[in-house]
């Protein structure tokens, strides 16, 4: 065993320019699990509003929902593991 994480894909992520929205289930998702006050305004541990900003406009095709997926839902995602060098390190387990 190498001791590494158990991992099935590592996803690219990728960047664009539109500002992206979430959806009203989505941010109740959020502040259920207190990333999000009830503005609306996301409150990460250990992210500045800066990377904030940029990881708005990051998305993921991700690879178990066959879908675009927003980077920061991907990143609360239980089948994320990290981010390295541009990509996603996802466990890949069904949904
Ligand atoms: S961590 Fe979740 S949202 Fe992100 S690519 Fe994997 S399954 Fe998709």
């Amino acid at each position: 065993m190498s001791g590494e994480l158990e991992r099935k894909y590592e996803v690219e992520i990728q960047k664009t320019e539109e500002k992206h929205k979430f959806t009203k289930e989505f941010k109740l998702i959020l502040q259920d699990a207190g990333l999000m006050d009830e503005k609306g305004k996301l409150k990460l541990k250990g992210v500045s509003p800066k990377m904030l900003k940029r990881m708005k406009q990051e998305f993921v095709d991700c690879p178990v929902l066959k879908e675009n997926i927003q980077f920061i839902q991907c990143f609360i995602c239980p089948n994320f593991q990290s981010r390295v060098m541009g990509k996603v390190f996802c466990k890949g387990d069904p949904l």
